[in-house]
């Protein structure tokens, strides 16, 4: 095939995995990525997080906010308080799928749902946690050894560092107390540790958040050949994926700036525009195998906040330690760079994926003069991950009759936690009591969070080993029965996880891109 086209719908880190791969592997193929919402940054598909100026990072996100972004948001009347901000993640950038305003999605039973619309989608905007998945939580038609290389192709995509921010005493005070609380009744290997997260240690000890950017890499540079045959059309919503028999012959989009629709056909379409909206396309295009939209899953996520112990952080720390953590935060206070350790997902011990983030402010105000409203070495936000079982009628469904408010068949969210569920979240709350013991006082006491808090949406479009029912795509995220057309994200994971997932969601975005790569490469020869 000479100069294929490929066609990207969403341009967060699993449509950006697919440019990337797909264009290092056939550097003859042409690569459009359409993305409804527009380019915040001058790098394209760069973290807001790297925003220094308030004003400006407030603008990016309010851009990223779809229909709740301010005149828009206005024009449907809806107070800009219909947006609420998480207490761990910055929710700031998201928008709510149940919003309350004519043409929003129906997810009370999920209400805390939220969807980020630019570019460089949610990955504009994220944490950079980037745990791996283990034990059950990996994908069981996969082997181990591919997926493993699979995973360090991953972070190496996404600038992983395992090691960032080991070198914070305060941060190793906290491991070591939590260590001395739990180390004995987990695995080998699965011990507290630091979080692996994404972005570029910097020599003043700040950190540059890694998104799309650095994902898409040279097909963005213009010193790079492979950026003649990328192109990004930012503010152009995917309205149809036209289809030909079995085959799909390309998309039909609308440029929001003109209005104007037009095709553009392509030799493999790839779908990464999120966990609900790229259900909805395929649905709104006519494919709907059995599973699409069916076994969604999330995280359960059991939050509190602990005032620390100086008593017990001096066992570890001293006050020049804590000093050198608060210079440090203090390079970018809107985002400081936090001592973060984690306890990973193991089976059968520990199946929760717990984080510990310092800070040196509540996330909420305290009235001043109650106990802890100051505290000298500050607090830490904890949180524990859990499972959700996938289930079918966990499931995000599409009306015809009804349109949202961009003419797509409208969503109606259905879902509910099980006993299953219930018990592990009894287990985890009961551990985050004695880990906030073991550190200091809670100053907010555990709590779940709604359904939809976690934005890890998962199982809507799942992989599968076998067309049966149960799955929408192919072990290389091709949909059943279409060859050429090719899902992402995290809405493929067929497993029940702990962990964040999009390290594991750009794992299997590599080894789709790469089997796509060979049908287009096979097809040329
Ligand atoms: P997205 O990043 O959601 O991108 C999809 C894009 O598709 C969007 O830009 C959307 O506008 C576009 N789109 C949708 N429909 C269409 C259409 N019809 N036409 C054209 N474009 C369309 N994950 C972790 O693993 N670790 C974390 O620490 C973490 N923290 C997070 C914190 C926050 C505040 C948020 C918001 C998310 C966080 N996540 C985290 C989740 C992570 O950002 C997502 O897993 C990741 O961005 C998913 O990538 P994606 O490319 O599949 O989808």
């Amino acid at each position: 095939m000479s100069n294929p086209t490929i066609a990207i719908v969403g341009s967060g880190p699993i449509g950006s995995t697919y440019a990337r791969v797909l264009l290092e592997q056939v550097p003859n193929a042409r690569v459009v990525m359409f993305e409804a919402g527009p380019q915040l940054t001058d790098v394209p598909g760069e973290s807001v997080r790297n925003i220094l100026d308030p004003a400006e990072k407030a603008r990016a996100r309010e851009m990223s906010q779809g229909p709740q972004a301010g005149a828009f948001r206005e024009s449907l009347g809806i107070p800009a308080a219909t947006v609420t901000e998480g207490m761990f993640t910055a929710r700031q950038g998201t928008h709510l799928l149940d919003f309350g305003g004519a043409g929003s999605a129906h997810a009370s039973s999920f209400p805390a749902a939220a969807a980020a619309t630019n570019v460089g989608g949610q990955g504009a905007h994220w944490t950079c946690a980037t745990p791996s998945p283990a034990f059950s939580e990996k994908i069981p038609f996969i082997a181990d050894d591919e997926w493993d290389a699979l995973i360090e192709d991953a972070k190496r995509l996404l600038h992983v560092h395992s090691a960032a921010f080991a070198d914070s005493k305060v941060g190793e005070a906290i491991r070591t107390l939590l260590d001395e609380e739990f180390g004995a009744e987990l695995p080998d290997g699965y011990g507290v540790g630091t979080l692996p997260v994404a972005g570029d240690p910097q020599p003043d000890g700040s950190v540059r958040w890694a998104g799309a950017d650095v994902v898409l890499g040279p097909l963005t540079d213009k010193d790079s050949p492979l950026s003649q045959q990328f192109e990004l059309r930012d503010l152009t919503l995917v309205r149809r994926v036209e289809l030909d028999g079995n085959r799909v012959s390309g998309v039909t989009v609308q440029d929001l700036r003109t209005g104007e629709t037009s095709f553009v056909a392509a030799d493999i379409v790839v779908v990464a525009a999120d966990a609900f909206r790229s259900p909805q396309l395929l649905w709104a295009s006519g494919i709907r195998p059995a599973a699409l939209g069916h076994y969604l899953t999330e995280h359960p996520v059991v939050i509190s906040t602990v005032a620390l112990d100086a008593e017990k952080m001096q066992r570890y720390a001293s006050e020049e330690d804590l000093k050198a953590e608060l210079a440090r935060r203090a390079l970018n206070p809107a985002d400081p760079v936090a001592a973060v350790n984690r306890i990973p997902f193991s089976e059968p011990e520990h199946p929760f994926s717990v984080q510990v983030m310092y800070t040196e402010t509540t996330p909420f105000p305290m009235e001043p003069g109650t106990p802890y409203s100051e505290n000298r070495w500050g607090y830490v936000n904890m949180g524990y991950g859990m499972r959700k079982h996938p289930r079918y009628e966990d499931a995000v469904t599409f009306d015809d009759n009804e349109a949202d408010y961009r003419g797509f068949p409208n969503m109606t969210i259905d879902y509910a936690l099980t006993e299953r569920e219930e018990t592990e979240i009894a287990q985890a709350t009961e551990r985050l009591r004695r880990a906030g013991k073991a550190l200091g006082v809670f100053v907010a006491e555990p709590r779940l969070m709604p359904n939809g808090s976690s934005l890890h949406y998962q199982g809507t479009m799942r992989l599968g080993a076998a067309d049966d029912g149960t799955s929408v795509a192919d072990p290389w995220s091709r949909v059943w029965g279409y060859e050429n057309l090719v899902v992402g994200g995290n809405a493929l994971i067929p497993t029940a996880t702990a962990m964040n997932p999009t390290l594991m969601s750009v794992a299997i975005a590599v080894r789709g891109a790469r089997k796509a790569a060979g049908e287009l490469g096979s097809k040329g020869a």
